[in-house]
């Protein structure tokens, strides 16, 4: 049932309709819809599923009745939003700055240990400011230390509140896609303020790697294989753009 515009005409009819809730593909060709509102409402979306939009050939549907997740949008799920980078930085203090594309800048989270992929990990995130989608290639030794570039992707925008709100309400979730990162992960704030306080959690799905520390297992850069002590170590500084 996929291709011919059928996430966005559903999603078109969903919004039309009133419903909150989301589309999205599935591995096997199908369609996955998840749709809360008013029984009319989703009676007259199940009838839209029923032909699809035009051009689509509809081979059967599925409905079943499952637990309200109370969305307040209707969302295709499974689309890029955007890059992401997590740049593990050698300043004052060795660090890792989490990035993450919203709009035309990258959104940036300083986290002291690193990102995890065991769901027990609670990692603190210091919300810093935005950088330019020019700086996510940047790797090299600096005026005072050196930045790698620890993972790069794509990653996908969820949840149940629209970006950017979920980010100024203070919980964001996302799935990112890239080397070394994979997975649902949230980003929980905690303290409000001149300098915000987030928590990053890896959310528990089969990316999750209980007991794992990834920062310490996979050191090297994705762009040249290099460490950063390697970098620090090497001759020549460069001016990253900001
Ligand atoms: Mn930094």
């Amino acid at each position: 049932m996929q291709g011919v515009g059928f996430r966005q005409a559903t999603r078109r009819r969903a919004l039309e309709l009133g419903l909150s809730g989301w589309v999205r593909n599935s591995p096997d060709g199908s369609v996955r819809v998840h749709a809360e509102g008013p029984a009319q409402a989703l009676a007259e979306l199940l009838d839209f599923l029923q032909r699809g939009p035009r051009g689509a050939h509809v081979t059967g549907v599925e409905a079943q009745e499952t637990k309200a997740e109370g969305h307040e949008q209707f969302a295709i799920r499974g689309v890029s939003a955007g890059e992401f980078v997590v740049q593990e930085h050698a300043a004052t203090a060795r660090h890792f700055d989490l990035r993450l594309q919203v709009g035309g800048a990258m959104r940036s989270w300083a986290v002291p240990r690193g990102p995890s992929l065991d769901p027990a990990a609670r990692r603190l995130a210091i919300e810093v400011e935005d950088h330019s989608i020019a700086h996510n290639a940047f790797e090299g030794s600096t005026e005072h230390g050196a930045v790698l570039l620890w993972d790069r992707g794509h990653y996908e925008q969820g949840g149940r509140v629209a970006w950017p709100q979920a980010l100024q309400r203070g919980h964001a979730v996302f799935v990112l896609h890239g080397h070394k990162l994979h997975g649902g992960f949230a980003l929980q704030r905690t303290r409000a303020g001149e300098k915000p306080q987030w928590l990053l959690l890896k959310r528990r799905d089969e990316h999750a790697r209980p007991g794992s520390d990834v920062v310490a297992e996979q050191r090297a850069s994705v762009l040249s294989g290099r460490t950063l002590d390697d970098l620090l170590g090497a001759p020549g500084t460069q001016r990253p753009p900001r």
